[in-house]
Protein backbone atom coordinates (compact mmCIF):
# COMPACT_ATOMS: atom_id res chain seq x y z
CA UNK A 1 0.00 0.00 0.00
CA UNK A 2 1.42 3.44 -0.97
CA UNK A 3 1.36 6.66 0.82
CA UNK A 4 -1.88 7.60 -0.82
CA UNK A 5 -3.81 4.51 -0.29
CA UNK A 6 -2.59 4.55 3.28
CA UNK A 7 -4.27 7.68 3.86
CA UNK A 8 -6.96 7.11 1.89
CA UNK A 9 -7.79 3.79 3.98
CA UNK A 10 -7.00 5.59 6.66
CA UNK A 11 -9.60 8.49 6.59
CA UNK A 12 -12.34 6.12 5.63
CA UNK A 13 -11.64 4.43 9.11
CA UNK A 14 -12.19 7.19 10.88
CA UNK A 15 -15.59 6.74 9.42
CA UNK A 16 -16.39 3.27 11.15
CA UNK A 17 -17.74 1.92 13.94
CA UNK A 18 -15.66 1.53 17.12
CA UNK A 19 -13.63 -1.54 17.09
CA UNK A 20 -15.85 -3.52 19.45
CA UNK A 21 -15.38 -6.97 21.23
CA UNK A 22 -13.08 -9.45 21.42
CA UNK A 23 -13.42 -11.40 18.26
CA UNK A 24 -15.35 -8.71 16.72
CA UNK A 25 -16.15 -7.85 13.15
CA UNK A 26 -14.03 -4.61 13.09
CA UNK A 27 -11.07 -6.45 14.19
CA UNK A 28 -9.12 -7.12 10.48
CA UNK A 29 -10.85 -3.37 8.86
CA UNK A 30 -8.40 -0.69 8.46
CA UNK A 31 -8.46 1.56 11.57
CA UNK A 32 -7.43 5.44 12.36
CA UNK A 33 -7.14 6.25 15.57
CA UNK A 34 -8.66 9.64 16.95
CA UNK A 35 -6.94 12.23 18.43
CA UNK A 36 -7.84 15.51 20.25
CA UNK A 37 -9.67 17.76 17.85
CA UNK A 38 -10.95 15.16 15.80
CA UNK A 39 -14.96 15.16 15.29
CA UNK A 40 -14.84 11.50 16.82
CA UNK A 41 -12.82 12.34 19.57
CA UNK A 42 -15.00 12.03 22.96
CA UNK A 43 -17.40 14.79 24.94
CA UNK A 44 -16.60 16.17 27.47
CA UNK A 45 -19.78 14.15 28.43
CA UNK A 46 -17.94 11.39 27.76
CA UNK A 47 -15.00 12.01 29.72
CA UNK A 48 -17.36 12.95 32.68
CA UNK A 49 -18.66 9.48 32.43
CA UNK A 50 -15.67 7.80 32.36
CA UNK A 51 -14.52 9.61 35.50
CA UNK A 52 -17.61 8.85 37.62
CA UNK A 53 -16.87 4.89 36.34
CA UNK A 54 -13.31 5.08 37.69
CA UNK A 55 -14.17 6.65 40.60
CA UNK A 56 -12.99 10.43 40.11
CA UNK A 57 -9.80 8.94 39.14
CA UNK A 58 -9.29 10.05 35.46
CA UNK A 59 -6.61 13.51 35.45
CA UNK A 60 -6.18 15.61 32.67
CA UNK A 61 -2.34 15.34 32.36
CA UNK A 62 -0.29 18.57 33.05
CA UNK A 63 3.64 17.88 32.12
CA UNK A 64 5.58 19.48 35.03
CA UNK A 65 7.97 20.56 32.11
CA UNK A 66 5.21 23.66 31.74
CA UNK A 67 7.59 25.46 33.85
CA UNK A 68 10.46 25.51 31.95
CA UNK A 69 8.39 26.43 29.04
CA UNK A 70 7.50 29.38 30.83
CA UNK A 71 10.65 30.68 32.27
CA UNK A 72 13.78 28.30 31.20
CA UNK A 73 16.11 30.07 33.36
CA UNK A 74 13.75 30.47 36.37
CA UNK A 75 14.08 28.60 39.60
CA UNK A 76 10.98 25.86 39.32
CA UNK A 77 12.63 24.95 36.22
CA UNK A 78 15.97 24.56 37.82
CA UNK A 79 13.76 22.88 40.81
CA UNK A 80 12.42 20.45 38.28
CA UNK A 81 15.32 19.43 36.24
CA UNK A 82 16.93 18.63 40.07
CA UNK A 83 13.76 16.17 40.97
CA UNK A 84 14.57 14.50 37.46
CA UNK A 85 17.17 13.11 39.05
CA UNK A 86 14.61 11.28 41.63
CA UNK A 87 13.56 8.04 39.92
CA UNK A 88 10.53 8.06 42.85
CA UNK A 89 9.89 12.18 41.84
CA UNK A 90 9.85 10.73 37.90
CA UNK A 91 7.69 7.93 38.80
CA UNK A 92 4.80 9.56 40.50
CA UNK A 93 4.69 11.90 37.68
CA UNK A 94 1.99 10.36 34.90
CA UNK A 95 3.51 13.04 32.69
CA UNK A 96 7.31 11.72 33.08
CA UNK A 97 8.86 8.79 31.84
CA UNK A 98 12.55 7.72 33.02
CA UNK A 99 14.23 7.90 29.89
CA UNK A 100 13.43 11.80 28.44
CA UNK A 101 13.86 10.22 24.70
CA UNK A 102 16.32 9.11 22.02
CA UNK A 103 18.05 10.93 19.65
CA UNK A 104 16.05 10.32 16.08
CA UNK A 105 14.24 7.30 17.79
CA UNK A 106 11.48 9.29 20.50
CA UNK A 107 10.64 11.72 22.50
CA UNK A 108 8.61 11.65 26.18
CA UNK A 109 5.11 12.76 25.03
CA UNK A 110 2.23 12.97 27.56
CA UNK A 111 -1.25 11.69 27.09
CA UNK A 112 -4.00 13.65 27.23
CA UNK A 113 -5.65 11.69 30.22
CA UNK A 114 -4.75 9.20 32.72
CA UNK A 115 -7.01 6.93 34.45
CA UNK A 116 -4.29 6.21 38.03
CA UNK A 117 -6.20 2.91 38.71
CA UNK A 118 -6.97 1.52 41.80
CA UNK A 119 -8.77 -1.93 41.10
CA UNK A 120 -9.25 -4.15 38.09
CA UNK A 121 -12.59 -2.67 37.30
CA UNK A 122 -10.81 0.96 36.80
CA UNK A 123 -8.34 -0.61 34.13
CA UNK A 124 -11.71 -2.07 32.60
CA UNK A 125 -13.05 1.01 32.59
CA UNK A 126 -10.17 2.64 30.73
CA UNK A 127 -9.79 -0.34 28.33
CA UNK A 128 -13.69 -0.70 27.55
CA UNK A 129 -13.57 3.48 26.55
CA UNK A 130 -10.22 3.28 24.76
CA UNK A 131 -11.63 0.56 22.88
CA UNK A 132 -15.26 2.03 22.15
CA UNK A 133 -14.23 5.47 21.36
CA UNK A 134 -11.50 4.14 19.30
CA UNK A 135 -8.07 6.00 20.94
CA UNK A 136 -4.72 5.32 21.27
CA UNK A 137 -3.98 3.21 24.92
CA UNK A 138 -1.20 3.48 26.58
CA UNK A 139 0.03 1.40 30.02
CA UNK A 140 2.76 2.57 31.98
CA UNK A 141 3.94 0.90 35.24
CA UNK A 142 7.38 2.47 36.98
CA UNK A 143 8.00 4.16 33.53
CA UNK A 144 11.34 3.04 32.93
CA UNK A 145 10.97 1.33 29.18
CA UNK A 146 14.14 2.92 27.24
CA UNK A 147 12.10 1.90 24.07
CA UNK A 148 9.20 4.56 25.00
CA UNK A 149 6.69 2.36 24.65
CA UNK A 150 4.68 3.94 28.12
CA UNK A 151 3.88 6.92 26.50
CA UNK A 152 2.22 8.35 23.20
CA UNK A 153 1.14 12.00 22.47
CA UNK A 154 -3.10 11.84 22.00
CA UNK A 155 -3.43 8.63 23.87
CA UNK A 156 -4.95 7.49 27.01
CA UNK A 157 -2.96 6.40 29.57
CA UNK A 158 -3.52 3.32 32.34
CA UNK A 159 -1.28 4.67 35.05
CA UNK A 160 -0.67 1.64 37.17
CA UNK A 161 1.57 3.13 39.78
CA UNK A 162 -1.18 3.16 42.77
CA UNK A 163 -1.71 -0.80 42.63
CA UNK A 164 0.90 -1.59 44.89
CA UNK A 165 0.21 -4.15 47.27
CA UNK A 166 2.39 -6.67 48.45
CA UNK A 167 1.38 -10.06 49.90
CA UNK A 168 3.34 -12.71 50.53
CA UNK A 169 2.44 -16.28 50.85
CA UNK A 170 3.39 -19.00 52.66
CA UNK A 171 1.69 -21.02 50.37
CA UNK A 172 0.66 -19.91 47.28
CA UNK A 173 -2.20 -22.18 44.97
CA UNK A 174 -2.67 -20.85 41.16
CA UNK A 175 -6.70 -20.95 40.17
CA UNK A 176 -7.06 -24.15 39.09
CA UNK A 177 -4.30 -25.89 39.66
CA UNK A 178 -3.33 -28.43 42.37
CA UNK A 179 0.83 -27.66 43.66
CA UNK A 180 1.11 -24.85 45.90
CA UNK A 181 4.39 -22.50 46.28
CA UNK A 182 5.62 -20.29 48.74
CA UNK A 183 4.71 -16.95 46.61
CA UNK A 184 4.27 -13.35 46.61
CA UNK A 185 1.30 -11.21 44.51
CA UNK A 186 2.09 -7.59 44.21
CA UNK A 187 0.45 -5.29 42.12
CA UNK A 188 1.23 -4.19 38.44
CA UNK A 189 2.27 -1.15 39.66
CA UNK A 190 4.75 -2.00 42.74
CA UNK A 191 8.61 -1.25 41.87
CA UNK A 192 11.14 -3.99 42.87
CA UNK A 193 12.46 -2.01 45.73
CA UNK A 194 9.48 -2.64 47.76
CA UNK A 195 9.01 -6.28 46.67
CA UNK A 196 12.41 -6.57 48.19
CA UNK A 197 11.75 -4.85 50.90
CA UNK A 198 8.77 -7.19 51.88
CA UNK A 199 9.85 -10.17 50.49
CA UNK A 200 13.60 -10.30 51.47
CA UNK A 201 14.12 -8.22 54.64
CA UNK A 202 10.45 -8.42 56.14
CA UNK A 203 9.87 -12.16 55.10
CA UNK A 204 13.68 -13.48 54.23
CA UNK A 205 12.65 -15.17 51.18
CA UNK A 206 13.95 -14.27 47.85
CA UNK A 207 11.85 -13.37 44.90
CA UNK A 208 13.53 -12.92 41.33
CA UNK A 209 13.25 -9.27 40.05
CA UNK A 210 15.26 -6.65 38.21
CA UNK A 211 18.49 -5.01 39.35
CA UNK A 212 17.41 -1.16 39.26
CA UNK A 213 15.20 -1.03 42.05
CA UNK A 214 12.49 1.75 40.73
CA UNK A 215 12.01 -0.48 37.65
CA UNK A 216 8.33 -1.52 37.96
CA UNK A 217 7.52 -5.14 38.06
CA UNK A 218 4.94 -5.77 35.59
CA UNK A 219 7.07 -4.48 32.95
CA UNK A 220 10.38 -6.64 33.61
CA UNK A 221 8.39 -9.67 34.14
CA UNK A 222 6.53 -9.48 30.91
CA UNK A 223 9.86 -8.75 29.41
CA UNK A 224 11.62 -11.54 30.79
CA UNK A 225 13.25 -9.99 33.44
CA UNK A 226 16.87 -10.21 35.12
CA UNK A 227 18.49 -9.60 38.36
CA UNK A 228 22.04 -10.02 40.09
CA UNK A 229 20.70 -13.67 41.21
CA UNK A 230 19.21 -14.69 37.98
CA UNK A 231 22.01 -17.38 37.29
CA UNK A 232 20.60 -19.04 40.11
CA UNK A 233 16.78 -18.58 39.89
CA UNK A 234 16.31 -17.74 36.34
CA UNK A 235 14.21 -14.82 35.03
CA UNK A 236 11.79 -13.22 36.31
CA UNK A 237 9.09 -14.39 34.00
CA UNK A 238 10.22 -17.34 34.84
CA UNK A 239 8.81 -17.33 38.49
CA UNK A 240 5.40 -16.12 37.68
CA UNK A 241 3.13 -18.30 38.65
CA UNK A 242 0.21 -16.30 37.77
CA UNK A 243 -1.18 -13.17 36.43
CA UNK A 244 -4.69 -11.08 36.77
CA UNK A 245 -5.17 -9.40 33.35
CA UNK A 246 -7.48 -7.07 31.56
CA UNK A 247 -7.80 -8.20 28.10
CA UNK A 248 -8.88 -6.09 25.07
CA UNK A 249 -12.47 -7.43 25.75
CA UNK A 250 -12.50 -5.58 29.28
CA UNK A 251 -12.64 -8.95 30.95
CA UNK A 252 -10.76 -9.83 33.86
CA UNK A 253 -8.61 -12.77 33.47
CA UNK A 254 -6.86 -15.38 35.33
CA UNK A 255 -3.68 -16.79 33.62
CA UNK A 256 -1.63 -19.38 34.92
CA UNK A 257 0.17 -22.85 33.97
CA UNK A 258 -3.88 -24.27 34.50
CA UNK A 259 -5.85 -21.52 32.99
CA UNK A 260 -5.85 -19.46 29.90
CA UNK A 261 -2.39 -21.35 29.58
CA UNK A 262 -1.48 -19.75 26.37
CA UNK A 263 -1.92 -16.12 27.58
CA UNK A 264 0.21 -17.21 30.39
CA UNK A 265 3.28 -18.39 28.25
CA UNK A 266 2.92 -15.24 26.14
CA UNK A 267 2.63 -12.53 29.68
CA UNK A 268 6.29 -14.18 30.56
CA UNK A 269 8.80 -12.76 28.03
CA UNK A 270 6.00 -12.21 25.27
CA UNK A 271 6.79 -8.22 26.10
CA UNK A 272 4.35 -5.18 27.99
CA UNK A 273 1.67 -3.46 26.66
CA UNK A 274 0.85 -6.19 24.03
CA UNK A 275 -1.87 -8.74 25.31
CA UNK A 276 -3.38 -6.43 27.74
CA UNK A 277 -3.32 -4.74 31.29
CA UNK A 278 -1.51 -6.56 33.87
CA UNK A 279 -2.96 -5.83 37.16
CA UNK A 280 -1.65 -8.46 39.29
CA UNK A 281 1.41 -10.55 39.22
CA UNK A 282 1.23 -13.60 41.75
CA UNK A 283 5.60 -15.03 41.69
CA UNK A 284 7.05 -17.83 43.48
CA UNK A 285 9.82 -16.96 45.96
CA UNK A 286 12.94 -19.09 46.82
CA UNK A 287 14.49 -19.57 49.63
CA UNK A 288 17.72 -17.14 50.20
CA UNK A 289 20.58 -18.05 50.55
CA UNK A 290 22.81 -17.28 53.77
CA UNK A 291 24.80 -14.89 52.21
CA UNK A 292 25.25 -12.38 49.26
CA UNK A 293 28.25 -10.10 48.07
CA UNK A 294 30.26 -8.13 45.41
CA UNK A 295 33.75 -8.03 43.56
CA UNK A 296 34.28 -4.36 43.00
CA UNK A 297 37.57 -3.60 41.41
CA UNK A 298 39.29 -1.00 38.48
CA UNK A 299 42.40 -2.55 36.94
CA UNK A 300 43.76 -0.06 34.18
CA UNK A 301 46.15 -1.24 31.09
CA UNK A 302 48.99 0.45 30.65
CA UNK A 303 49.06 0.06 26.84
CA UNK A 304 46.94 -1.74 24.20
CA UNK A 305 49.36 -4.69 24.78
CA UNK A 306 48.54 -4.93 27.89
CA UNK A 307 44.83 -4.06 27.69
CA UNK A 308 44.44 -7.15 25.14
CA UNK A 309 46.30 -9.64 27.68
CA UNK A 310 43.91 -8.34 30.47
CA UNK A 311 40.90 -9.02 28.51
CA UNK A 312 42.30 -12.47 27.07
CA UNK A 313 43.04 -13.15 31.33
CA UNK A 314 39.70 -12.62 32.21
CA UNK A 315 37.77 -14.44 29.66
CA UNK A 316 39.72 -17.46 30.64
CA UNK A 317 38.91 -17.03 34.08
CA UNK A 318 35.77 -16.04 33.34
CA UNK A 319 35.57 -19.58 31.59
CA UNK A 320 37.00 -21.83 33.61
CA UNK A 321 35.82 -20.16 37.27
CA UNK A 322 32.07 -17.80 37.01
CA UNK A 323 29.78 -19.73 34.34
CA UNK A 324 27.96 -21.03 37.43
CA UNK A 325 24.63 -20.06 39.24
CA UNK A 326 27.02 -17.88 42.09
CA UNK A 327 28.00 -15.13 39.99
CA UNK A 328 25.98 -12.17 38.29
CA UNK A 329 26.00 -8.65 36.61
CA UNK A 330 28.98 -6.28 35.54
CA UNK A 331 31.76 -5.75 33.96
CA UNK A 332 32.77 -2.92 31.80
CA UNK A 333 35.22 -3.14 28.89
CA UNK A 334 36.19 0.76 28.62
CA UNK A 335 37.98 2.57 26.23
CA UNK A 336 40.31 3.93 28.11
CA UNK A 337 41.79 -0.10 28.76
CA UNK A 338 40.57 0.00 32.29
CA UNK A 339 38.01 -3.33 33.27
CA UNK A 340 35.56 -1.89 35.40
CA UNK A 341 34.27 -5.20 37.51
CA UNK A 342 31.05 -5.30 39.72
CA UNK A 343 29.94 -8.64 39.82
CA UNK A 344 28.09 -9.77 42.40
CA UNK A 345 27.54 -13.46 44.10
CA UNK A 346 25.07 -15.14 46.52
CA UNK A 347 25.39 -18.73 48.09
CA UNK A 348 28.93 -17.97 48.94
CA UNK A 349 30.45 -15.51 51.48
CA UNK A 350 33.69 -13.35 51.15
CA UNK A 351 36.27 -16.01 52.18
CA UNK A 352 34.88 -18.51 49.14
CA UNK A 353 34.65 -15.47 47.10
CA UNK A 354 38.37 -14.29 47.84
CA UNK A 355 39.38 -17.61 46.93
CA UNK A 356 37.92 -17.67 43.51
CA UNK A 357 39.24 -14.61 42.76
CA UNK A 358 42.40 -14.40 44.17
CA UNK A 359 44.66 -16.42 40.99
CA UNK A 360 43.26 -13.43 38.48
CA UNK A 361 43.91 -10.65 40.85
CA UNK A 362 47.00 -12.05 41.71
CA UNK A 363 47.92 -11.54 37.88
CA UNK A 364 47.45 -7.99 38.61
CA UNK A 365 49.28 -7.67 41.09
CA UNK A 366 52.74 -9.37 39.23
CA UNK A 367 52.10 -7.48 35.80
CA UNK A 368 54.36 -4.53 35.49
CA UNK A 369 51.83 -3.10 33.12
CA UNK A 370 48.99 -3.50 34.58
CA UNK A 371 47.86 -1.91 38.20
CA UNK A 372 44.52 -0.81 40.12
CA UNK A 373 43.14 1.91 39.75
CA UNK A 374 40.71 1.21 42.49
CA UNK A 375 41.94 -0.97 44.92
CA UNK A 376 39.57 -4.76 45.10
CA UNK A 377 36.79 -5.29 47.64
CA UNK A 378 34.79 -8.15 48.14
CA UNK A 379 32.55 -7.92 50.84
CA UNK A 380 29.65 -9.86 51.67
CA UNK A 381 26.40 -9.77 53.27
CA UNK A 382 23.96 -11.57 55.59
CA UNK A 383 21.33 -11.87 52.41
CA UNK A 384 18.34 -10.80 54.21
CA UNK A 385 19.97 -7.35 54.60
CA UNK A 386 20.70 -6.80 50.90
CA UNK A 387 17.74 -4.77 50.11
CA UNK A 388 17.29 -3.53 54.02
CA UNK A 389 17.03 0.11 53.36
CA UNK A 390 17.83 1.19 56.95
CA UNK A 391 20.71 -0.74 56.79
CA UNK A 392 21.46 0.98 53.65
CA UNK A 393 20.69 4.23 54.56
CA UNK A 394 23.23 3.66 57.73
CA UNK A 395 25.89 2.67 55.78
CA UNK A 396 25.70 5.23 52.90
CA UNK A 397 25.33 2.66 50.20
CA UNK A 398 22.14 4.40 48.44
CA UNK A 399 20.64 7.45 47.34
CA UNK A 400 17.37 8.35 48.75
CA UNK A 401 14.33 9.83 47.65
CA UNK A 402 14.83 13.38 49.69
CA UNK A 403 11.21 14.55 48.95
CA UNK A 404 9.46 15.40 52.49
CA UNK A 405 7.53 12.58 53.58
CA UNK A 406 8.91 10.20 51.24
CA UNK A 407 8.20 6.86 52.53
CA UNK A 408 12.03 5.81 53.69
CA UNK A 409 12.12 2.52 51.93
CA UNK A 410 12.81 5.21 48.84
CA UNK A 411 16.25 4.04 47.89
CA UNK A 412 18.07 3.47 45.05
CA UNK A 413 21.62 1.86 43.65
CA UNK A 414 24.13 5.32 43.02
CA UNK A 415 24.76 3.20 39.72
CA UNK A 416 20.96 3.94 38.46
CA UNK A 417 21.67 7.84 39.16
CA UNK A 418 22.97 8.37 35.34
CA UNK A 419 19.97 7.16 33.74
CA UNK A 420 17.54 8.32 35.72
CA UNK A 421 15.55 11.20 33.07
CA UNK A 422 18.29 10.51 30.58
CA UNK A 423 17.94 11.24 26.93
CA UNK A 424 19.95 8.19 25.19
CA UNK A 425 22.19 8.32 22.23
CA UNK A 426 22.38 5.28 21.59
CA UNK A 427 21.81 1.14 22.87
CA UNK A 428 22.77 -2.33 21.04
CA UNK A 429 23.04 -5.42 22.88
CA UNK A 430 22.89 -9.18 21.84
CA UNK A 431 23.62 -12.56 23.79
CA UNK A 432 27.02 -13.99 22.60
CA UNK A 433 27.17 -17.81 22.73
CA UNK A 434 29.09 -19.90 25.35
CA UNK A 435 30.52 -21.35 22.31
CA UNK A 436 32.74 -18.50 22.03
CA UNK A 437 34.56 -19.18 25.52
CA UNK A 438 35.78 -23.03 24.01
CA UNK A 439 39.30 -22.87 23.82
CA UNK A 440 39.75 -22.64 20.04
CA UNK A 441 37.37 -19.34 19.54
CA UNK A 442 38.21 -17.59 22.38
CA UNK A 443 41.16 -15.43 20.72
CA UNK A 444 38.44 -14.82 18.35
CA UNK A 445 36.04 -13.39 21.25
CA UNK A 446 38.96 -11.55 22.81
CA UNK A 447 39.81 -9.65 19.43
CA UNK A 448 36.02 -9.27 18.84
CA UNK A 449 35.38 -7.23 22.41
CA UNK A 450 38.89 -5.22 22.14
CA UNK A 451 37.76 -4.10 18.53
CA UNK A 452 34.52 -3.00 20.20
CA UNK A 453 36.15 -1.18 23.01
CA UNK A 454 37.81 0.94 20.61
CA UNK A 455 34.49 2.21 19.27
CA UNK A 456 32.45 2.50 22.92
CA UNK A 457 32.66 0.94 26.49
CA UNK A 458 31.67 -2.39 26.42
CA UNK A 459 29.33 -3.70 29.01
CA UNK A 460 29.16 -7.82 29.51
CA UNK A 461 26.18 -8.47 32.17
CA UNK A 462 26.26 -11.96 33.39
CA UNK A 463 23.10 -12.03 34.63
CA UNK A 464 21.26 -11.98 31.95
CA UNK A 465 22.08 -14.71 30.27
CA UNK A 466 21.55 -18.10 31.48
CA UNK A 467 24.01 -20.59 30.46
CA UNK A 468 25.94 -22.56 33.81
CA UNK A 469 22.12 -22.02 35.54
CA UNK A 470 20.94 -24.86 37.41
CA UNK A 471 18.37 -27.02 35.60
CA UNK A 472 15.67 -26.33 37.53
CA UNK A 473 16.09 -22.32 36.28
CA UNK A 474 17.01 -23.72 32.86
CA UNK A 475 13.90 -25.53 32.57
CA UNK A 476 11.23 -22.50 34.25
CA UNK A 477 13.39 -20.63 31.83
CA UNK A 478 12.98 -22.52 28.72
CA UNK A 479 8.65 -22.05 29.87
CA UNK A 480 8.63 -18.74 28.43
CA UNK A 481 8.23 -16.47 25.68
CA UNK A 482 11.51 -15.16 25.21
CA UNK A 483 14.24 -16.44 22.46
CA UNK A 484 15.69 -19.46 23.89
CA UNK A 485 18.75 -17.97 23.01
CA UNK A 486 19.29 -16.38 26.18
CA UNK A 487 19.74 -20.25 28.26
CA UNK A 488 23.09 -21.26 25.83
CA UNK A 489 24.43 -17.71 26.28
CA UNK A 490 26.83 -16.69 28.61
CA UNK A 491 26.50 -12.81 28.49
CA UNK A 492 24.31 -9.98 27.25
CA UNK A 493 26.46 -7.03 26.11
CA UNK A 494 24.72 -3.82 26.36
CA UNK A 495 26.62 -0.73 25.01
CA UNK A 496 25.00 2.40 25.42
CA UNK A 497 25.53 6.29 25.05
CA UNK A 498 23.39 9.02 26.46
CA UNK A 499 23.37 12.56 28.76
CA UNK A 500 21.50 14.26 31.42
CA UNK A 501 18.03 15.09 31.15
CA UNK A 502 17.26 16.90 28.03
CA UNK A 503 14.10 17.53 25.84
CA UNK A 504 14.15 18.26 22.37
CA UNK A 505 12.10 21.61 21.92
CA UNK A 506 12.06 22.74 25.13
CA UNK A 507 14.35 26.25 25.35
CA UNK A 508 17.74 25.84 27.02
CA UNK A 509 16.97 22.38 27.80
CA UNK A 510 17.47 21.14 24.33
CA UNK A 511 20.04 17.60 23.91
CA UNK A 512 23.03 18.14 21.86
CA UNK A 513 21.76 16.42 18.96
CA UNK A 514 25.45 16.41 17.57
CA UNK A 515 27.05 14.67 19.86
CA UNK A 516 24.06 12.57 20.25
CA UNK A 517 24.41 11.22 16.65
CA UNK A 518 27.81 10.71 16.52
CA UNK A 519 27.72 8.37 19.71
CA UNK A 520 24.86 6.84 17.97
CA UNK A 521 27.24 5.89 15.71
CA UNK A 522 30.17 4.98 17.75
CA UNK A 523 27.79 2.58 19.52
CA UNK A 524 26.44 0.81 16.40
CA UNK A 525 29.91 0.46 15.02
CA UNK A 526 31.08 -1.12 18.72
CA UNK A 527 28.31 -3.74 18.44
CA UNK A 528 28.48 -4.49 14.86
CA UNK A 529 32.73 -5.87 15.64
CA UNK A 530 30.84 -8.43 18.60
CA UNK A 531 27.95 -9.00 15.40
CA UNK A 532 30.91 -10.61 13.43
CA UNK A 533 31.35 -13.00 15.76
CA UNK A 534 27.77 -14.03 16.71
CA UNK A 535 26.05 -13.43 13.51
CA UNK A 536 23.08 -14.83 14.97
CA UNK A 537 22.74 -13.15 18.13
CA UNK A 538 19.19 -12.59 19.78
CA UNK A 539 18.67 -9.98 22.79
CA UNK A 540 16.90 -8.89 25.40
CA UNK A 541 13.48 -7.09 24.31
CA UNK A 542 13.42 -4.46 27.34
CA UNK A 543 17.16 -3.57 26.97
CA UNK A 544 18.06 -3.45 23.22
CA UNK A 545 18.13 -0.67 20.20
CA UNK A 546 14.96 1.12 19.14
CA UNK A 547 16.11 0.18 15.39
CA UNK A 548 17.30 -3.33 16.03
CA UNK A 549 16.60 -4.88 12.74
CA UNK A 550 15.04 -8.28 12.86
CA UNK A 551 13.31 -7.61 15.97
CA UNK A 552 10.94 -10.22 15.93
CA UNK A 553 13.69 -13.08 16.02
CA UNK A 554 15.83 -11.37 18.03
CA UNK A 555 13.56 -10.79 21.23
CA UNK A 556 11.90 -14.06 20.82
CA UNK A 557 13.27 -16.49 18.13
CA UNK A 558 11.03 -19.43 17.01
CA UNK A 559 8.66 -18.41 19.73
CA UNK A 560 7.04 -15.52 17.25
CA UNK A 561 4.96 -17.29 15.29
CA UNK A 562 2.99 -18.46 18.48
CA UNK A 563 2.93 -15.45 19.88
CA UNK A 564 1.61 -13.74 16.71
CA UNK A 565 -1.24 -15.75 17.34
CA UNK A 566 -2.08 -15.52 20.39
CA UNK A 567 -1.78 -11.88 20.17
CA UNK A 568 -4.93 -12.51 17.44
CA UNK A 569 -6.64 -14.46 19.91
CA UNK A 570 -6.45 -11.86 23.04
CA UNK A 571 -6.33 -8.63 20.99
CA UNK A 572 -7.81 -8.82 17.23
CA UNK A 573 -8.28 -5.18 17.15
CA UNK A 574 -5.09 -4.44 18.11
CA UNK A 575 -5.67 -2.21 21.22
CA UNK A 576 -2.48 -2.70 22.64
CA UNK A 577 0.10 -1.47 20.21
CA UNK A 578 4.06 -0.96 22.01
CA UNK A 579 7.61 0.02 19.41
CA UNK A 580 8.53 -3.31 18.17
CA UNK A 581 6.13 -5.30 20.40
CA UNK A 582 4.00 -8.82 19.45
CA UNK A 583 1.97 -7.74 16.14
CA UNK A 584 3.40 -4.04 15.70
CA UNK A 585 3.97 -4.57 12.04
CA UNK A 586 0.57 -4.48 11.53
CA UNK A 587 0.62 -0.45 12.50
CA UNK A 588 2.04 3.10 11.44
CA UNK A 589 5.20 3.63 13.99
CA UNK A 590 3.23 5.72 15.94
CA UNK A 591 0.44 2.81 16.62
CA UNK A 592 -2.58 5.22 15.35
CA UNK A 593 -3.24 3.48 12.08
CA UNK A 594 -3.88 -0.18 11.13
CA UNK A 595 -1.81 -1.18 7.96
CA UNK A 596 -2.82 -3.28 5.08
C1 LIG B 1 17.43 2.56 34.67
C2 LIG B 1 16.94 1.23 34.17
C3 LIG B 1 17.44 0.07 34.72
C4 LIG B 1 17.00 -1.17 34.28
N1 LIG B 1 17.48 -2.29 34.89
C5 LIG B 1 17.03 -3.50 34.51
C6 LIG B 1 17.46 -4.68 35.16
O1 LIG B 1 18.24 -4.64 36.09
N2 LIG B 1 16.99 -5.86 34.72
C7 LIG B 1 16.11 -5.95 33.70
O2 LIG B 1 15.70 -7.05 33.36
N3 LIG B 1 15.66 -4.85 33.08
C8 LIG B 1 16.09 -3.64 33.46
N4 LIG B 1 15.64 -2.52 32.83
C9 LIG B 1 14.65 -2.66 31.76
C10 LIG B 1 13.26 -2.76 32.39
O3 LIG B 1 13.08 -4.01 32.99
C11 LIG B 1 12.17 -2.61 31.33
O4 LIG B 1 12.31 -1.38 30.70
C12 LIG B 1 10.79 -2.76 31.94
O5 LIG B 1 9.88 -2.99 30.91
C13 LIG B 1 10.38 -1.55 32.73
O6 LIG B 1 9.14 -1.74 33.35
P1 LIG B 1 8.42 -0.49 33.99
O7 LIG B 1 7.11 -0.92 34.50
O8 LIG B 1 9.34 0.20 34.91
O9 LIG B 1 8.30 0.45 32.74
P2 LIG B 1 7.09 1.03 31.89
O10 LIG B 1 7.77 1.98 30.97
O11 LIG B 1 6.01 1.52 32.75
O12 LIG B 1 6.59 -0.24 31.10
C14 LIG B 1 7.42 -0.96 30.23
C15 LIG B 1 6.53 -1.68 29.23
O13 LIG B 1 5.66 -2.57 29.91
C16 LIG B 1 4.31 -2.17 29.72
N5 LIG B 1 3.61 -2.31 30.98
C17 LIG B 1 3.90 -1.73 32.16
N6 LIG B 1 3.01 -2.11 33.08
C18 LIG B 1 2.16 -2.93 32.47
C19 LIG B 1 1.01 -3.64 32.90
N7 LIG B 1 0.57 -3.55 34.14
N8 LIG B 1 0.36 -4.41 32.02
C20 LIG B 1 0.77 -4.50 30.72
N9 LIG B 1 1.85 -3.84 30.27
C21 LIG B 1 2.53 -3.07 31.14
C22 LIG B 1 4.33 -0.75 29.22
O14 LIG B 1 3.22 -0.49 28.39
C23 LIG B 1 5.63 -0.73 28.45
O15 LIG B 1 5.42 -1.24 27.17
C24 LIG B 1 16.05 -1.25 33.25
C25 LIG B 1 15.55 -0.08 32.68
C26 LIG B 1 16.00 1.15 33.13
C27 LIG B 1 15.47 2.40 32.50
Amino acid sequence: MNRRQLIRAAAAAAFLPPVTRIFGRAAAQPVSRVRPGDPAWPSAARWDRLKRDVGGRLIEIRSPLGVCRDDPVGLPCDELFGELKNPYYVGDDPALTQTAGWVDAWTAQPSVYAVAAETAADVAAAVNFARDNNLRLVVKGGGHSYLGTSNAPDSLLVWTRRMNAITPHDSFTPQGCAAALPAVSVGAGAVWMHVYNEVTTRNGRHVQGGGCLTVGVAGLVQGGGYGSFSRQYGTAAASLLEAEIVTADGAVRIANACTNSDLFWALKGGGGGTFGVVTRLTLRTHELPETMGGVFTVIRAASDAAYRRLIAQFVDFYADHLLGPHWGDIVTLRRDNTLTIRMTFQGLDRRQAQAVWQPFLGTVVVSSDLGFASAPRIPDIPARHIWDPARLRARNAVLVDDRPGAPPENVFWAGNLGEAGHFLHGMESLWLPRSLLQLDRRAQLVDALIAATRHWSVELHFQKALAGAPADALAATRDTATNPALLDAFTLVIIGAGQQPAYPGLPGHEPDMETARRQAQAVVKAADELREVAPDAGTYVAESSFFERDWQRAYWGPNYPKLQQLKKKYDPGGLFFVHHGVGSEEWSADGFTRLE
